[in-house]
C-alpha cells in the first residue's frame, strides 16, 4: 500500500480539507488472452496492488486533479474541451463524462491519485484508476450504482473518451475482486463467479519484463478488427454468430480453410482459448493445478504462434519459468507486445521460483524485471476512515482479528 498518511498530508497541503479515500485493484488474467472483446470467458484475479483516490467535494463544478506519479495538478471545468492527445487526465475526465451521461450532473471534486500498479505492465493500471475515480465521484455525489454499471461506465470512458478500445474484463475485475478467488467472467452476460484458489498449494507469480513495445496499442486494435473480420466471414453461412464466442474450433476448422492465413490463425487462437478457459475452470474447481498450469502454458504458445502478440522478452520470461522447480504453468498476460507474464508455482517453491526467475531474466537480457508473488484480493471500495486515518499497524488487535 502506498503511504496513505503521506498522501493525506499531500492532499491537505494542495487542496485543504479532510478527504475520503477509495481504492481499486489492478488485475492479472490467469487465462483467456484477448478473449474479452470476443465476448468469451476469462479468469482474472484482482491483485494486491491498487490505485488510491483521495477525494472531497467542491462547491463549484470544477475537477481539480493531482497525480502523485506525474506530480502534476490540473483544473478542468465541465465544459472544457477534450485534449487532442491521450493524457493521464483523460482517464479521470472520461469517467466524470461517462457518469454524467448516466445520471444527474456531478458536483466538482478535488482528487489526489496515488497508485502502486505499474503503468503499461499488463496489470491494468488504467481500469484501477477509472474504477477508483468512479467510486469517488459517485460517493461525493451521494449516488450509488451497481458494480456492473460502474464497470461499463468506466469502459465507456476508456473506449469513447480516451479512445482505447479495451474490453470489459479489467473494469469488472477491479469491481468484483474477491480475496482468495479467481473470477470467472462471462464477457457477454457480464456474470462474475468467484472461484477459490488454494493459495496454500499454489501461488501466482507476476513478472514484468519492463519492456513495452511502441506498437502495442495499434496492434491491439488490429487484432480486434481481425476478429471482427473472422466473425463477419462466419456470418455469411451462420447468421446467428455474433462473435467468435459463438463457434468452436472443430467447426471453424473446415469453414476457414480458404481464409487468409492470418485471420484463420487469429480465430483459431480465440476459439481454442475459450475451450482452454472452460477446461481451466474445471481444473480449478477440482484444485487440479497441474492441468490448470498446462493450460496456461498452452495459452501462451497459442498467443505466440497464432495470435502473434508476444515479444522476445515475454518468451524469454516464460522459457525461464518452465525450467524452474515448482513450475506449473506460465503465459503472457494483458494485451502483449511486452508487459508481464503470470506463472503458477507450487507454494513451497514460490519464493525461490520468483527470485530465480528475476535473476535468470536479468542475466539473459541485462534488464531487471519486477517479479512478485501476488495475492487474489478484494475489489474496489471506499477505505474505512479508521484504516485511513490510523496507521494499520496501530489498529487494536481485536479490531483486526474481527475482520
Ligand atoms: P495498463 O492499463 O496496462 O497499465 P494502459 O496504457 O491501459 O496500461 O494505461 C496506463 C495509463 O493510465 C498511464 O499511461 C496513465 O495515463 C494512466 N494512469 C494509470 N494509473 C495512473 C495514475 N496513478 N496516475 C495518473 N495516470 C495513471
Ligand atoms: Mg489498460
Amino acid at each position: 500500500m502506498p503511504a496513505l498518511e503521506h498522501a493525506r498530508e499531500e492532499f491537505r497541503r494542495r487542496f485543504g480539507g479532510e478527504p475520503r479515500a477509495f481504492r481499486a485493484p489492478g488485475r492479472v488474467n490467469l487465462i483467456g488472452g484477448h478473449v474479452d472483446y470476443n465476448e468469451g470467458w476469462v479468469l482474472p484475479i484482482a491483485i494486491d496492488r491498487s490505485c488510491y483516490v483521495l477525494a472531497q467535494r467542491r462547491n463549484d463544478r470544477k475537477l481539480r486533479i493531482h497525480s502523485a506519479h506525474f506530480d502534476q495538478t490540473l483544473d478542468f471545468g465541465p465544459d472544457d474541451p477534450r485534449l487532442s492527445t491521450v493524457h493521464w487526465s483523460s482517464y479521470v475526465r472520461g469517467v466524470a463524462w461517462s457518469l454524467a451521461r448516466d445520471g444527474p450532473a456531478l458536483p466538482g471534486a478535488d482528487l489526489l491519485i496515488e497508485s502502486d500498479v505499474p503503468f503499461g505492465a499488463g496489470l491494468s493500471s488504467s481500469a484501477a484508476l477509472e474504477v477508483a475515480v468512479g467510486l469517488a465521484l459517485l460517493a461525493l455525489a451521494d449516488r450509488t450504482m451497481d458494480p456492473v454499471a460502474l464497470a461499463l461506465a468506466c469502459q465507456r470512458a476508456e473506449n469513447e473518451y480516451v479512445g482505447m478500445r479495451c474490453g470489459i474484463m479489467d473494469q469488472l475485475a477491479a469491481c468484483f475482486g474477491r480475496q482468495g478467488c479467481a473470477l470467472l467472467i462471462d464477457c457477454r452476460t457480464l456474470a462474475v463467479e468467484p472461484l477459490p484458489i488454494d493459495e496454500t498449494r499454489v501461488r501466482i507469480v507476476v513478472a514484468d519484463t519492463r519492456m513495452k513495445h511502441a506498437l502495442a496499442a495499434s496492434e491491439y486494435n488490429q487484432r480486434r478488427s481481425e476478429c471482427e473480420e473472422a466473425a463477419a466471414r462466419i456470418r455469411q453461412t451462420h447468421p446467428a454468430v455474433r462473435t467468435l464466442r459463438d463457434i468452436a474450433w472443430p467447426e471453424l476448422e473446415s469453414l476457414s480453410r480458404s481464409w487468409p492465413e492470418s485471420i484463420r490463425r487469429r480465430a483459431r487462437h480465440i476459439t481454442t482459448e475459450i475451450a482452454r478457459v472452460h477446461a481451466a475452470v474445471r481444473a480449478l474447481r477440482q484444485s487440479d493445478f497441474e492441468t490448470l498450469g498446462r493450460l496456461m502454458s498452452e495459452s501462451h504458445d497459442s498467443l505466440d504462434a497464432d495470435y502473434q502478440v508476444t515479444s522476445p522478452e515475454l518468451n524469454i520470461m516464460v522459457a525461464i519459468a518452465r525450467e524452474l522447480p515448482g513450475f506449473l504453468g506460465a503465459r503472457m498476460t494483458g494485451g502483449g507486445f511486452g508487459g508481464s507474464t503470470v506463472s503458477l508455482a507450487r507454494a513451497e517453491h514460490a519464493e525461490t521460483f520468483a527470485s530465480e526467475l528475476a535473476r535468470r531474466y536479468e542475466a539473459a537480457t541485462g534488464r531487471r524485471p519486477d517479479v512478485y508473488i501476488c495475492r487474489a484480493s478484494d475489489g474496489a471500495a471506499e477505505l474505512p476512515q479508521t484504516l485511513f486515518h490510523e496507521q494499520p499497524a496501530a489498529a487494536p488487535r481485536s479490531e483486526r482479528s474481527s475482520q
